[in-house]
């Protein structure tokens, strides 16, 4: 495996931590901290030298002098799931979780430094065999599937035994860092154990609810908290919604050389704690019961949120292709992002990319630089029609074959394992790995008819819905931003624009409440 990165820190930047944690030395052998422990300071190496471990003690790299220990768990606060041991003696600074937090704002430069190394380090220990939570049970089981996308979609690291596990009726097992052992838990049960996650009570009452931690829910809660509005975030998967599962945003403004998803989510995150707003998950919103002055939304596990306004932002879902025996692959042939772990599986493989859509592009472009045989296969006449032009370079520059007026018929294969798809057209083509990028379906079914959706499902706003203000529903005081809202742009820019100008209409509506 490559070695997690790790950049020195300048005398400067090790004189600002020594201000805010305190100087310690450790012997050869002392541990600085072990799998499953519920928390770790940030370490600074003064002198000598650290060896980080895995579960099974095997070593992953070492740390020396003006190097630092640390990955995301310290800003989420996860169990711990690596084991550190001093390999030489050592001089070191320790800078607790609480005292991190505000230098991570206060200074930029190290901030920027630390963030994208606890960034590249978490994506690098994904790749890691027996790190982090495993996941025991077959891919026939439901729950092990939903589990397992779990995982996934919050990029936490773990392994899947696809064995049943011996004498357990209930799936899937999960077993946590340091060897707990978990029966059929809830994703918000395994979120919470690993130290994550906030435990909401039975009701709150708040001035603001953004349901969907996307781009325009995070947006939402940044721009809500910093104007003064009590503001809670519930997501139901994970923070960063779909462009957390983004390879690289090309096009977001700030950032020329380009910024992944996770990354750009996951700052919007930290911006979102540092103003207070409060982000809940996982959380599933299943209803909303407008109200005169407080709407109710319900959660799924019995919560209930009375909030005087409400911004729905719960964005789309990916479409899946409508041929027999998809689910039977899903997660094991067939995905829906192409992450670290994806490329690593399809290196030298045969895989089709199927969509005409720029996340497609990337995807395509991403895997094959990963060293995948990768062909795009997409329903149109030509490709210009439906991605951007310096992507269809990129497919060229990168060697993927694209495939016009393709659409797959049939899947072939055992026990999930695909061999071959078969076009409508008739052709076989063999294809180990699938990735399906085919739009998207608005989040909407749980909101039944409460507010007022297009043929589509996308929620009407503005003059569409007969509202007062540009992003109201039809409900006064609730209102939708992002790929959740009929006609807008699906886009991150938008979605987190939409999500900043939303609150600037809950206060002109809280106003007008209140001057009523
Ligand atoms: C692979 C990929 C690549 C992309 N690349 C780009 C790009 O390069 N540039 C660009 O501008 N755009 C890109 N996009 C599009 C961009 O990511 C979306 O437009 C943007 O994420 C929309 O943000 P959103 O907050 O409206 O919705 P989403 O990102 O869809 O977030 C909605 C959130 O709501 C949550 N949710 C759903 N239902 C519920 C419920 N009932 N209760 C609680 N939570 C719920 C979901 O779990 C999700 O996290 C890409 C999209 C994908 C999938």
């Amino acid at each position: 495996m490559e070695p997690p990165a790790s950049p020195l820190l300048s005398a400067s930047q090790l004189a600002t931590l020594a201000e805010n944690g305190e100087e310690r030395t450790a012997k050869v052998g002392d541990v600085l901290y072990r799998v499953g422990d519920q928390s770790y300071p940030l370490i600074a190496i003064l002198e000598g030298e650290v060896a980080i471990l895995d579960a099974a003690d095997n070593e992953i790299v070492r740390h020396g002098e003006s190097r630092f220990l640390g990955e995301m768990n310290l800003l989420t606060g996860q169990t711990v799931f690596l084991t550190a041991i001093v390999t030489k003696p050592l001089r070191y600074i320790a800078v607790e979780r609480d005292a991190l937090r505000p230098l991570l704002f206060d200074d930029g430069l190290l901030s920027d430094l630390l963030l994208s190394t606890f960034m590249a380090r978490r994506e690098a220990l994904q790749r890691v065999e027996g790190i982090g939570l495993e996941i025991v049970g077959p891919h026939s089981s439901e729950p092990t599937m939903r589990m397992v996308d779990f995982a996934r979609a919050n990029r936490l690291p773990f392994t899947w035994k696809q064995s049943p596990p011996s004498g357990q009726a209930e799936l899937p097992l999960v077993r946590l860092p340091g060897g707990t052992e978990m029966h059929a838990p809830s994703a918000g049960e395994v979120m919470r154990a690993l130290g994550i996650g906030r435990e909401l009570a039975a009701r709150e009452e708040v001035d603001l609810l953004v349901v969907g931690g996307g781009p325009a829910g995070l947006g939402a809660a940044v721009y809500g908290a910093s104007e003064g509005l009590e503001t809670l975030l519930v997501e139901s998967t994970a923070l960063g919604g779909q462009a957390g599962s983004s390879r690289r945003i090309e096009n977001y403004l700030g950032f020329p050389a380009g910024i992944s998803g996770a990354e750009l989510t996951g700052r919007a995150v930290t911006q979102a704690r540092k103003f207070n707003a409060r982000p809940a998950t996982p959380y599933r919103a299943v209803s909303l019961e407008p109200g005169n002055g407080r709407h109710l939304v319900r959660l799924e596990e019995g919560h209930e949120i009375a909030a005087r306004s409400v911004i729905l932002a719960t964005g789309a879902q990916y479409r899946r292709l409508p041929v027999e025996g998809l689910a039977e692959y899903e997660g094991i042939s067939v995905f829906y992002a192409a992450g670290p772990p994806e490329a690593q599986l399809c290196g030298a493989s045969r895989v089709a990319v199927v969509g005409g859509g720029n996340s497609a592009g990337q995807a395509a472009v991403w895997l094959a630089r990963g060293g995948a045989l990768a062909t795009l296969l997409h329903r149109r006449a030509n490709l210009r029609e439906t991605m951007s032009a310096y992507l269809i370079q990129e497919l060229e520059r990168y060697g993927v074959a694209v495939r016009d007026s393709s659409e797959i018929g049939a899947l072939h294969g055992e026990d999930g394992i695909l061999e071959a798809v078969t076009l409508k057209s008739g052709e076989r083509l063999p294809f180990s790995f699938v990735f399906l990028f085919l739009g998207a379906l608005p989040c909407t079914e749980w909101l039944g008819d409460a507010v007022a959706r297009d043929e589509n499902g996308f929620v009407l706003t503005g003059a569409a819905a007969g509202a007062d203000y540009l992003l109201e529903t039809s409900v006064p005081g609730v209102f939708a931003a992002g790929d959740v809202r009929s006609g807008s742009t699906k886009r991150c820019a938008a979605a987190v624009g939409e999500g900043s100008m939303a609150v600037q209409l809950v206060h002109a509506r809280l106003a007008g409440q209140r001057t009523r």
